[in-house]
């Protein structure tokens, strides 16, 4: 059988916060549980923090040595929970030095060699459209955008969609992290995407889960300190739906009249 090509796919959204990081992680690992030869990278220079949700003590050569030339790639790749770990460092005269510094040739170059290693990688993007971001979705083919169920990390959401198609990465969906209590539903957030970015899937909702911070208190990704529960196994469904093993968890919502705020918002995007 022929080798699978290797797939880049970059996690981003419009601010820090929403989630990617754990995701990045749970997904990582995930993916390496159901068979997939996984490489994690924080490309997050300036707030690096992979390495810590990934359990990883002690990382003496990272992305910064790479970047730089002084590294092999190979000497700043760590293995935890089945998955690999290009880690970035987090001393801030190093992020100082390589934030002006970084070309985007080279951040290409890192992405092309890890390619040749692995079947999936999955980029840990930095929030927002800062040069660091356009490197990481530029040098990726697909984009995971994970957006909190809320109007403004929506129309966030929506300007990074709008960043990855104009880099000619490809926006496979959204994920909604931290769904319940009393923000947005599905239906009006994929109202919202559907005419604000056309055609965007909800690719998975993961629930609000007190479980995912206590296995970032301890070091070890979430899927693996408590596999049962709600947030795990909705990571583990989007694994086997970006592995192409399973379908979308949803069908199509029919049009449905959208609120007035969304009415607004979408008139004030475009135009
Ligand atoms: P980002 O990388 O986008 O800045 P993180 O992945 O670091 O975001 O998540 C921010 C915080 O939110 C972390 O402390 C993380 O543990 C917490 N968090 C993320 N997802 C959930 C969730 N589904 N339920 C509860 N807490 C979450
Ligand atoms: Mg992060």
């Amino acid at each position: 059988m022929p080798k699978p090509h290797p797939r880049s796919i970059s996690v981003c959204s419009g601010k820090g916060g929403t989630g990617k990081t754990t995701l990045t992680a749970n997904l990582g690992v995930s993916l390496a549980s159901l068979g997939r030869k996984v490489v994690i990278m924080d490309a997050d220079l300036a707030m690096a923090n992979l390495s810590i949700v990934m359990g990883l003590r002690k990382c003496d050569v990272t992305l910064f040595d790479v970047l730089k030339g002084e590294a092999e790639i190979g000497q700043a790749l760590y293995e935890n929970y089945g998955v690999k770990v290009l880690p970035t460092g987090f001393r801030f005269e190093d992020v100082q030095e390589m934030l002006g510094k970084v070309r985007r040739e080279r951040v290409e170059e890192v992405v092309r060699e890890l390619l040749s290693r692995t079947e999936i990688l999955l980029i840990d993007a930095p929030a927002g459209i800062q040069e660091a971001t356009i490197f990481s979705l530029a040098a990726s083919r697909e984009t995971i955008a994970v957006s909190l169920p809320s109007y403004p990390s929506l129309v966030d959401c929506y300007k990074t969609v709008r960043l990855a198609n104009l880099l000619r990465t490809w926006p496979r969906g959204l994920v909604l992290n931290r769904v319940g209590g009393e923000y947005l539903d599905r239906s009006e957030v994929q109202a919202f995407m559907d005419r604000a970015v056309k055609g965007i899937p909800i690719l998975a909702e993961i629930p609000e889960d007190p479980k995912v911070r206590e296995a970032e208190m301890e070091g070890v990704p979430a899927v693996v300190y408590e596999p049962s529960s709600p947030a795990s196994q909705a990571i583990r469904h989007l694994a086997s739906v970006v592995a192409g093993e399973a379908d979308l968890p949803y069908v199509p919502i029919e049009e449905r009249e959208v609120r007035e705020t969304t009415r607004r918002l979408l008139a004030a995007l475009t135009g």
